[in-house]
């Protein structure tokens, strides 16, 4: 039997039971395997890591590990630049797609809400969801960490939370997208963008009270939705604001 020490950093905690977040524990193995077999095999899929250090140096994920190591796990830091040591995550996407997995319906529609590209469907499988994010560069989003421990998976992300509003928060935070918030651009429904539309040219669809209180229109160019700043805007624009005021 075999020893090495593990200490894993900041949100990487997430994943592990209790008596082993934010301190060094004690991990006995029989074989040697890579470093990346090892992180996964304790409950954190390859994506949420940025650096490694054994013994002090930075390694990749082939690493085989050895009797004695000391092993640090950092996450992905999106926005801080570390020089100087091995970057294992694959650079960040920088105008972010995502693909979103079964259970994500409700957090799909909120992030299209505020103009983010989504890609879902409620019978999404997993290869599907992976073929999706490697030939169209989407990140994927999921509450399955399995999908994310896959080795052909580059971009992916764990959600954390259970309520859709502090979802909307986690992911705009850990991508850094308080800036590319853009209300009405996208259809809820199928992630298209939307085009304005004048009232005359669907005045026939719309119920007569909205015609007489609204003059800005907007139009799905795939589902037809016509969509205007009528009673749920204001709920919407308020939590709009309250997103855009996340401390940075
Ligand atoms: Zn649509």
């Amino acid at each position: 039997m075999h020893k090495v020490y593990l200490r894993f950093y900041e949100e990487l905690n997430d994943f592990l039971p209790e008596e082993k977040r934010k301190k060094r524990f004690a991990h006995q193995f029989i074989d040697r395997t890579s470093v990346k077999d090892l992180i996964e095999s304790i409950g954190i899929p390859h994506t949420e890591v940025d650096m490694i250090l054994v013994n002090g140096k930075s390694v990749n994920f082939k690493y085989l590990i050895n009797d004695g190591d000391d092993i640090s796990v950092y996450p992905v830091f999106e926005s801080l630049d570390i020089t100087d040591v091995q970057h294992l995550r694959a650079k960040p996407l920088r105008k972010p797609k995502f693909v979103a997995d079964v259970h994500l319906g409700r957090l799909t529609r909120y992030l299209r809400m505020i103009g983010l590209d989504v890609l879902y469907k409620n019978n999404f499988n997993d290869d599907e969801i992976v073929q999706l994010s490697l030939k169209e560069k989407r990140a994927i989003l999921t509450k399955d960490r399995g999908i994310l421990k896959r080795n052909e998976v580059t971009h992916g992300y764990w959600v954390r939370n259970t309520k859709v509003e502090e979802q909307v928060m986690e992911i705009l935070e850990r991508f850094d997208l308080k800036n590319q918030i853009k209300e009405f651009s996208r259809c809820i429904e199928c992630n298209e963008l939307l085009l304005q539309i004048e009232k005359e040219k669907i005045d026939q669809q719309l119920p007569p009270k909205v015609v007489k209180s609204q003059n800005e229109f907007y139009k799905c160019p795939s589902c037809k939705k016509i969509y205007w700043k009528g009673s749920h805007y204001q709920r919407m624009l308020t939590f709009i604001h309250s997103l855009k005021n996340i401390e940075h």
